[in-house]
């Protein structure tokens, strides 16, 4: 039916998806519980499904290795701005760009991809009559969503199990309760409209692999606690391991393999100092792209004040001001490594990056000045522009995961 390969990486019928292999990950946040070696170019499939622009499902080293990427077709949700898709045809391969919930015929079946603009999930109904949903790391909204694809009774349903991004301070064990929480809502959504016959946990099998961040291993959840979960919700619950091909006797072992992968964990990777004057020159560089590409007049947000622990100083950081200074009050609404800050500042997408990465520990009363001077950057990333097609108050004051996160504690 499926070959597991790793991660949300699996084969199904001639269609690979997502696939992610080895190496770290988020600014060496996150590496693969189990590495693997697989040589792509010894697989059968003539179809890549990415699900989104996250380097654990499109991960461009990975993909670099194929050899003969003309005769390879990338299938890839529609965007605004089409930039996956552009990428990975400069890189030779042949594509599919999905309309959203329609079907697209395949050799042994069809796919209707349903994407959120960023994120995407498919339903793939076999020729031999079986349903497969891979709802993978797909930000949900509520079962509506899902209920409008009137599908039920799936075969296989594939989702992620566990939380996949900064969910909490050191010390603290209820944010990532609450993180988990939120999980466990999305997937009872999932069981109650696709009504799986087996479910297949998956897109969790990684650990935080940083010192920054190895703290929060500790709170994920054990395979064992998703076990339970499952089978409170008389869910069957078929764990994969790496290269594991399913047929339907199979035993399972695998809720031991990945305990035993787990202990094995430790960090990997240490903070890699940035020179001060280095950072703020690539600071004054962003904020003449900022004000180049956007109406500063209209925005308005507090300066926001972050601690560099390895500078031994909390610097004052203000877009609209072009501020970048070190001041000498302690209080600051975030707290993170000099080469975290240099990343977010240096990449419109290193903001997210830093959050999934979770090398960060937040002032839960203050973050939102943080996210506040933050979100411009990260919304020029998608072509959203202040003053264009942006108004102020999708920047300022929004609600996004961590706020919800931090927000009703
Ligand atoms: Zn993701």
């Amino acid at each position: 039916m499926f070959r597991f390969l790793n991660h949300s990486s699996f084969i199904m019928d001639s269609i690979l998806v997502d696939p992610w292999f080895k190496d770290s990950i988020f600014l060496n946040g996150w590496n693969l519980l189990k590495e693997f070696e697989y040589d792509i170019n010894s697989m059968y499939y003539e179809y890549i499904w990415i699900s989104h622009e996250h380097p654990d499902h499109f991960h461009i080293p990975t993909l670099k290795q194929i050899k003969h990427p003309n005769l390879k077709t990338i299938i890839f949700h529609k965007t605004l701005d089409s930039k996956v898709i552009e990428f990975v045809k400069k890189m030779g391969f042949k594509t599919i760009e999905c309309e959203n919930n329609q079907w697209y015929d395949l050799p042994f079946g069809k796919m209707m991809v349903h994407s959120n603009g960023f994120d995407s999930m498919f339903i793939y109904k076999t020729k031999s009559g079986k349903t497969i949903v891979n709802m993978n790391d797909y930000q949900l909204k509520d079962a509506e969503e899902l209920e409008q694809f009137g599908i039920t009774d799936v075969d296989y349903l594939f989702s992620q199990f566990s939380y996949a991004n900064w969910a909490g301070n050191k010390e603290d064990a209820m944010m990532p309760k609450k993180a988990q929480r939120i999980i466990y809502d999305r997937l009872s959504i999932q069981f109650k409209v696709f009504k799986p016959k087996n479910w297949i946990p998956c897109a969790s099998f990684v650990y935080f692999s940083h010192e920054d961040n190895f703290y929060m291993n500790q709170y994920t959840p054990t395979i064992s606690d998703i076990k339970r979960f499952a089978d409170s919700k008389n869910v069957n619950c078929i764990f994969p391991t790496p290269d594991m091909v399913h047929n339907e006797r199979m035993g399972d072992n695998a809720i031991q393999y990945w305990t035993t992968m787990k202990k094995m964990i430790s960090p990997k990777h240490k903070n890699n100092v940035q020179p001060l004057e280095e950072v703020k020159v690539s600071f004054l560089k962003m904020c003449d792209e900022i004000h180049d590409k956007n109406d500063m007049s209209l925005f308005d947000a507090e300066e926001t004040y972050i601690s560099v622990p390895d500078w031994g100083n909390v610097i004052k950081y203000d877009i609209k001001n072009i501020t970048f200074e070190i001041v000498s009050q302690l209080e600051n609404d975030i707290e993170m490594s000099s080469e975290c800050l240099h990343f977010l500042i240096k990449n419109k997408w290193g903001r997210g990056t830093v959050l999934i990465s979770g090398r960060c520990q937040i002032n839960y009363e203050k973050a939102n000045n943080f996210f506040n001077q933050t979100n411009l950057w990260y919304n020029n990333n998608i072509g959203k522009y202040l003053g264009k097609n942006l108004v102020l108050n999708e920047v300022v004051n929004q609600d996004n995961f961590y706020q919800r996160l931090i927000g009703d504690l």
